[in-house]
C-alpha cells in the first residue's frame, strides 16, 4: 500500500548528540537549567542552521570538520557549524567527577608551567581577557601546548592545532549562575569540572 512516504537518497542529518551526563550532574556549579538552554537551545540552534543551510547542497555529506576547514565554506555555514562542533567538544571536556591532569598531558603542563596552578591561572586569564564572546582552549601545536583564545566560532581546527580542552566563554555558557563573574566560571570549569582523561585521550 502507498503510504505516500517519501524516501529521498541521503536522510542522515546533521544531529544534535546528546549531553554525555545529565543535566543535574554539575550543581551547584553549572545548574540543570543552564545546560536546558545552553545544549537545548543553543546547541540545538546551531545544528539546526547547519542542516538549513546545507540542505540540498554537497556539505549535506560532508562532516562539520570538513566543513570547518574548507576555506569557501561560507562565513554563515562555518559559523554554525564550528559553533556545533565546539560545543560537542566542549561537553566532553566537562567531567562530573573531579579530575586531576594525568599522563603525558601532566608532565607538558608542569614542564611548561611549572605547577597547575600556575596553568590554571594562566587559562582564567586567557579567557577572562577574550573581548566578547568566544573560547579558550588548550591546544597541542605539533611541539608543546599552548593556550589559546579564539573570538565567537573560530576553532583551532583552521590553524593547524590539535583541541585538547575548551571552555565556551559565551556569556550563555555562564550568565544564569554566574552572571558576569566569567573568571570564576572559569575558574571553577579549570580547577573541578576538566576532564582530564579526555584531554589526554585527545593528545595521544
Ligand atoms: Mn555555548
Amino acid at each position: 500500500m502507498y503510504t505516500g512516504v517519501q524516501l529521498s537518497n541521503k536522510n542522515i542529518m546533521f544531529e544534535l548528540s546528546p549531553l554525555p551526563f545529565s543535566k543535574d550532574a554539575f550543581e551547584p556549579h553549572i545548574s540543570a537549567r543552564t545546560f536546558e538552554f545552553h545544549h537545548g537551545k543553543h546547541h540545538a540552534g546551531y545544528v539546526t542552521k547547519v542542516n538549513a543551510l546545507t540542505e540540498g547542497t554537497p556539505q549535506a555529506d560532508w562532516s562539520l570538520e570538513q566543513i570547518i576547514t574548507d576555506p569557501h565554506t561560507s562565513i554563515g555555514l562555518f559559523n554554525n557549524a564550528a559553533q556545533a562542533w565546539n560545543h560537542e567538544f566542549f561537553w566532553n571536556c566537562l567531567s562530573p567527577q573531579k579530575m586531576v591532569p594525568l599522563g603525558d598531558i601532566a608532565d607538558m603542563i608542569a614542564q611548561q608551567w611549572g605547577d597547575f596552578e600556575s596553568f590554571c591561572d594562566e587559562f582564567v586569564k586567557a579567557g577572562a581577557g577574550q573581548f566578547g564572546s568566544g573560547w579558550v582552549w588548550l591546544v597541542h601545536n605539533g611541539e608543546d601546548l599552548e593556550i589559546r583564545s579564539t573570538a565567537n566560532a573560530e576553532t583551532p581546527l583552521t590553524d593547524g592545532g590539535k583541541p585538547l580542552l575548551v571552555c565556551d566563554v559565551w556569556e550563555h555558557a555562564y550568565y544564569l549562575d554566574y552572571q558576569n563573574r566569567r573568571p570564576d566560571f572559569l575558574k571553577v570549569f579549570i580547577e573541578e569540572l576538566a576532564n582530564w582523561e579526555w584531554a589526554n585521550q585527545q593528545l595521544n
